[in-house]
């Protein structure tokens, strides 16, 4: 267990009579990706807020880079970067322009090229902010979030709206931020990305942690199962045990062993000189697990609400 760059205990922050975080721990290890997953008015932003000393919480112990971030100090400050879902930027002046006027804000800046090219942008370099892409105003919006070399970033939703070449890239601007060994904590929807990129996922569901862990052992821990799906040839004799058809001829279903399934399914196949047409195997993924879990934590919280 390395340095932690975040450690919070017992995160609390209400809105009136509105409870929104109740009791939050975190702990992110420095030089690694944690994603905060959580469906709409979970609490990750506010959470995110107040480790970025920008909302005050109502309870709770927080470190954020061995700072109380609701001191909201300079040397604090200096050393995280956020990135947010819209900065306003001026549309007239160039990527490097603007790059630079950020830098000019920080004791210890990164220098301007290394920056241009850690997020791609090397052939937008002198062209006018206005004129840049969507994909293209995200990634300089990340730039400008590593204008004073943070050592800890916050990156809210940093692909949202991006076609599928363009969440790539940016997936790739990560990555090589990671290997800059920055600390990131990532705020996405987009199960796919966080189960590429983070090291770490903490899934949110009113106001609290339901899970944690890491991509692989949260989808490894998790009732979603392995699916074997596949459409039935006409004139099929009777399946095996256990396996039903669709009106639709499609044969669909979850294994909890599908080693020893997919074998006896193809060794039917065979022997009936059948074609299993359409056939995939599909291992759970994050999303599956995501949607698990917060289906069951807000079942739970109808319960609790009409005990
Ligand atoms: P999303 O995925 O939609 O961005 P989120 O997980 O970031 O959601 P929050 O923005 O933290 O969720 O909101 C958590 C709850 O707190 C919501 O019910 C929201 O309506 C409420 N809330 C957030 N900010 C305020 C505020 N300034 N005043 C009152 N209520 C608020």
């Amino acid at each position: 267990m390395g340095t932690l760059a975040i450690e919070a205990r017992g995160i609390r922050k209400s809105y009136g009579s509105l409870e929104a975080v109740k009791g939050i721990d975190l702990e992110v290890t420095v030089g690694q990706v944690l994603s905060l997953l959580g469906p709409n008015g979970a609490g990750k932003t506010t959470t995110v807020e107040i480790l970025e000393g920008y909302r005050d919480r109502t309870a709770g112990e927080v470190k954020v880079l061995g700072h109380d971030p609701a001191a909201a100090e300079r040397e604090f400050r200096n050393r995280i970067g956020i990135v947010l879902q819209e900065t306003g930027i001026d549309p007239y002046l160039t990527v490097a322009e603007t790059i630079d006027r950020y830098r000019g804000f920080y004791p210890r800046s990164r220098p301007l090229d290394e920056i241009i090219e850690v997020v791609g942008l090397e052939e937008k370099r002198d062209s006018r902010v206005g004129k840049l892409s969507g994909g293209q105003q995200r990634r300089l919006d990340v730039a400008i979030g590593l204008a004073g070399d943070p050592e800890l970033l916050f990156l809210d939703e940093p692909t949202t709206g991006f076609d599928p070449s363009a969440r790539r890239n940016a997936w790739g601007m990560i990555k090589n931020l990671k290997e800059l060994g920055k600390t990131i904590l990532l705020t996405t929807h987009y199960m796919d990305e966080a189960q590429n990129l983070a090291d770490r996922v903490a899934i949110i569901v009113g106001g609290r942690i339901v899970a944690e862990g890491s991509p692989g052992s949260l989808i490894g821990g998790s009732r979603a199962q392995t699916r074997i799906r596949f459409r039935l040839p006409p004139g099929a004799p009777p399946l095996p045990p256990g396996l039903e058809s669709s009106e639709e001829d499609i044969v669909e279903v979850e294994s909890e062993d599908p080693t020893r399934q997919l074998h006896e399914l193809t060794s039917w196949a065979l022997e009936n000189r059948l074609e299993l047409r359409e056939l995939t195997v599909t291992r759970p993924s994050l999303e599956d697990v995501f949607l698990q879990l917060t289906a069951d934590a807000e079942q739970n919280q109808i319960e609790e609400a009409t005990e």
